[in-house]
């Protein structure tokens, strides 16, 4: 299997996410993808379970930013709760948006992840973007209508990643 599609990590959900064994990985930042992995795409505001992870991660000194494929509006009302930067219509898979993201910020690219619940988005975007990644499952059952056809294709590429062995439990 192509290296682009195979996340570095896998995790349940983001809300597994333990500051401890993030810092263990050197890692010190957070991109977030929001649609599934963060919450429903129905939700839009972030609910206490997203507050209190966000101020878990910044109390253990790890930033927290949004990165979605989402619309301005549906990203920045949703961020607005939580009190941090987020960046929409970043065009996962392509990287060039989430690369600029990195410069921008001045982001220590060794430092930093993508979360994900797509490996057709999400997983090729981070890797793309020279970043590791963590695949999450699907925070909950109903997807977006636009994720439908990305879920036909990675079906088989998640299989075989965990047969394989490919990526890392965390
Ligand atoms: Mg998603």
């Amino acid at each position: 299997m192509r290296k682009i599609f195979i996340p570095t990590y896998q995790i349940k959900t983001i809300y597994d996410l333990e500051p401890s064994r993030l810092k263990e990985l050197g890692i010190e930042v957070v991109l977030s993808d929001l649609d599934n992995t963060l919450a429903s795409f129905r939700c839009k505001d972030a609910e206490e379970k997203t507050i209190a992870l966000v101020n878990k991660l910044k109390d253990n000194g790890i930033a927290f930013y949004i990165a979605s494929n989402n619309t301005s509006k549906r990203v920045q009302r949703f961020a607005s709760t939580l009190g941090i930067k987020a960046l929409s219509g970043l065009r996962k898979p392509l990287s060039r948006r989430l690369k600029r993201l990195l410069d921008v910020e001045g982001l220590d690219k060794s430092k930093t992840v993508l979360v994900g619940d797509q490996i057709m988005t999400d997983v090729i975007a981070g890797n793309g973007a020279g970043i590791r990644t963590i695949l999450t499952e699907k925070l909950v059952p109903e997807d977006p209508p636009w994720t439908k056809f990305n879920r036909i294709f990675e079906k088989g590429k998640r299989k075989a990643i965990n047969k394989k062995g490919l990526s890392q439990k965390l």
